[in-house]
């Protein structure tokens, strides 16, 4: 299968809701999923939660258990020995369905070396890969030793743009706060404990290693007609394999081609590097030394009085320049 064609952007959603409100944007990859295990009878790779909540990844061959791989968890994946095993399937004529951030979509390409007919692989706009070791230790913290029952970071109860991470535990309880108030999403956001490699990411290229690339439509003011309360997703196509299998699909999507600029708007993940903050050192030091993570995140993250001052002054001189222009 050919595989260089420039890139094809579209924006759409799964037309069925219960999907969309499982996935984190608008449930694309559920798609894939079905396609490669219902039609081509294949094999399904993605991150999943292990019984302790770590994120590792593995596979599947039944459509009941993708909803292990649905929704993001922002905390780097294990991947175990999935790269021999998607080499193992393949050599023995199987489909492959292999999901992963960029840099383990390259990863993959790299250990098999030859291309394969009968492999799709997705990733997406990568904000970055958190450490397991914060995720762990704010996991302990949050749970206070109650037994956790599942973890949603991309709850969508309070609409897709101002999603919760949630988190239930088997005594019937739960926490769960908005992405600007959960001190592990506000670390997260702010960089603070992201892998060292993802500061300076070579791998967010236009083209990509991968058949498609998904992402969240941030940009939707710009096509508000598009949107709808449990998310949208950006689609870019890489390949001929990619724009075979989103014709395949097509009929379960509401969708849009659009053009790449567009796609890509209030989304600089796709192309930029993580800034990386001046205090992720002392962050490091913090937790390294047993100080509460919460505590350790909340202190990394507030911003500092003369900071506060800079933005104010900045905002004021673009509000004066906006007055004189007019
Ligand atoms: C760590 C991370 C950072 C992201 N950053 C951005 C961003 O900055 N901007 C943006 O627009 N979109 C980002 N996304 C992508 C976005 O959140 C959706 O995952 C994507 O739009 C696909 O959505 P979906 O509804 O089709 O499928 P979903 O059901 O959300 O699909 C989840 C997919 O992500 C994979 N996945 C989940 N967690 C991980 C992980 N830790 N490591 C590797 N693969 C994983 C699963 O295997 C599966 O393929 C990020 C996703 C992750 C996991
Ligand atoms: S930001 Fe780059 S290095 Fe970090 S996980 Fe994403 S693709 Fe990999």
């Amino acid at each position: 299968m050919k595989r260089q064609m420039g890139v094809s952007t579209y924006v759409g959603y799964v037309k069925d809701n219960e999907i969309r409100v499982q996935s984190s944007s608008g449930g694309i990859f559920y798609l894939l999923s079905k396609y490669i295990i219902l039609s081509m009878h294949g094999v399904v790779f993605g991150a999943q939660f292990d019984e302790k909540w770590n994120v590792e990844h593995g596979y599947c061959e039944k459509i009941e258990d993708v909803n292990n791989f649905m929704g993001s968890k922002y905390v780097q994946s294990d991947l175990k020995n999935v790269y021999i095993q998607t080499k193992d399937f393949l050599d023995q004529g199987r489909w492959v369905l292999f999901s992963g951030t960029p840099c383990q979509i390259y990863g993959l390409k790299a250990f098999l070396k030859d291309e394969y007919k009968t492999l799709l692989t997705m990733d997406f706009i990568c904000h970055g890969v958190a450490s397991p070791l914060t995720w762990e230790k704010y996991l302990r913290e949050i749970s206070k030793e109650k037994e956790i029952s599942s973890v949603n970071f991309r709850d969508k109860t309070n609409g897709w743009r101002n999603f919760s991470l949630k988190i239930n535990f088997s005594d019937g309880s739960s926490y769960k706060q908005d992405l600007n108030h959960d001190y592990y999403m506000r670390g997260y956001l702010a960089n603070l404990f992201l892998r060292p490699s993802c500061y300076c990411c070579k791998f967010k290229t236009i083209e990509r290693k991968a058949d498609i690339t998904l992402g969240d439509f941030w940009g939707i003011d710009n096509m508000p007609e598009v949107y709808n309360k449990e998310g949208v997703s950006v689609i870019f196509v890489h390949s001929e394999l990619g724009q075979k299998v989103l014709q395949m699909i097509k009929g379960e999507v509401e969708l849009w081609e659009t053009n790449f600029w567009t796609a890509i708007d209030e989304n600089s993940a796709f192309m930029q590097s993580a800034e990386k903050p001046a205090k992720r050192e002392d962050f490091f030091r913090s937790i390294r030394e047993n100080f509460s993570l919460v505590r350790s995140i909340g202190y990394c993250t507030s911003e500092s009085l003369s900071t506060v001052v800079k933005k104010f002054l900045k905002k004021a001189i673009i509000s004066i320049k906006i007055l004189l222009r007019k």
